[in-house]
């Protein structure tokens, strides 16, 4: 095991030797280009021209009155190209492939948002793409297959095991095996093995660069909290990176109480790395079952899993339930539908505001737009 990519006891790299080797490669050509001032200019400026970064940081007004507590500010995340954290990410992983000379890039899915991410990154820079999904998954996401189609990538059905996510990104780590040479494999969280979790941290850092700067200029003073929902764990670690060098600022990752990983997890290899873990009582991966498709994953980010032991970060779980109120308290008073997996960091938020002074601020990472759950929402309240 790589002695890299370690944070405390949790990360590394538990992976077969062919693996080992390209993921070798992978972390030397990653470390090159994040100090390359060129690379850089070009994630920025197509963040800037094809995402719509920067995107704004807004003062939810009427919920922070409603709460009679702390300021509560969104970092508007849902305003992105496609409607997501995950973009940002597929643009950093993208230039990379590119930078390597890839012309083929493969990724897996579960709920179909990383698979269309990629999709349409690879769109825009004319890559060969494939996304493994399990045959499960497939049927139950059929219009973010046909997204995935429409962008001109191919999808991938996975029959081996249970047709799921775990499934897909097997059948993507054997392609990866086999095709190392010309294709590179994009990661849709910070998990897995070294480099991914570092590398996925690095590109979604970009949401509290930017947030750190903008609540300066509006407030001129750092947030009492960050808040942000935790599946893999990026748009959490990405929402955090520039706060957690400052003691001042708690960082508070909430999970669905159906999948509490962190709460309740406890160290297991997964997936090529070790990380707080939900296991079965035969110690597998534990099968989750969130309203938010994003945070339903028994594992989380090796550097949440640290932060945790180590006491820095806070770790919190919300209901379904509470999630959902959320998700309409905040279309109500802010006009502002949120993803289901957002609605988590926004339920948490709401307590906590009430909790703080109020001179306090909260920023609350709202991870994705509401769009896509819509539907899941009307079928809850109405029935299918
Ligand atoms: C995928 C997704 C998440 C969960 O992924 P993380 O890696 O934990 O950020 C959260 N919110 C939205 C909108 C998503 O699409």
């Amino acid at each position: 095991m790589s002695e890299q990519g370690l944070f405390g006891q949790f990360g590394g790299s538990y992976v077969p030797e062919d693996l080992e080797n390209v993921l070798k490669i992978l972390t030397e050509e990653f470390e090159k280009a994040k100090n390359d001032p060129a690379f850089i200019q070009e994630f920025k400026e197509v963040l800037a021209e094809f995402v719509g970064r920067e995107n704004p940081l807004t003062y939810a007004k009427n919920l922070s009155q409603k709460q009679n507590g702390a300021k509560i500010y969104l970092k508007r995340e849902d305003l992105n190209h496609t409607g997501a954290h995950k973009i940002n990410n597929a643009i950093g992983q993208i230039l990379l492939a590119k930078r390597m000379g890839a012309k083929r890039v493969i990724a897996e899915t579960g709920a179909g948002q990383h698979g269309v991410a990629t999709a349409t990154a690879c769109a825009m820079f004319g890559m060969d793409c494939t996304i493994y999904m399990g045959k499960h998954d497939i049927k139950r996401q059929a219009l973010n297959v046909f997204r995935i189609e429409l962008l001109g990538a191919k999808v991938k059905s996975v029959d081996a095991g249970q047709g799921r996510l775990k499934d897909a990104v097997d059948a993507a780590l054997g392609d990866l095996i086999e095709n190392y040479q010309n294709t590179f494999y994009l990661l849709g969280s910070a998990v897995g093995p070294h480099p991914f979790p570092t590398m996925v941290k690095f590109f979604q850092s970009v949401i509290s660069e930017e947030s750190k700067h903008q609540i300066l200029e509006k407030e001129g003073k750092l947030p009492a909290a960050v808040v942000a929902c935790a599946g893999g764990g990026s748009n959490a670690i990405g929402a955090f990176s520039h706060y957690l060098e400052e003691d001042s600022v708690r960082t508070i990752g909430v999970e669905p109480s159906e999948a509490p990983s962190l709460t309740e997890g406890v160290p297991a290899v997964i997936h090529g790395f070790k990380c707080l873990t939900l296991l079965d009582e035969e110690g597998n991966p534990k099968p989750t079952y969130s309203i938010a498709a994003g945070l339903d994953y028994p594992g989380i980010g090796p550097e949440h899993s640290y932060l945790k032991e180590a006491g820095r970060g806070e770790y919190v779980t919300v209901t379904g339930e509470e999630a959902l109120h959320a998700f309409k308290v905040l279309s109500e008073t802010e006009g502002i539908i949120p993803a289901l997996e957002s609605a988590h960091a926004v339920a948490y938020a709401m307590e906590l505001a009430k909790e703080l002074d109020k001179e306090d601020i909260i920023i609350v990472n709202l991870s994705g737009r509401g769009d896509k759950d819509v539907q899941q929402v009307f079928e809850m309240e109405h029935g299918s």
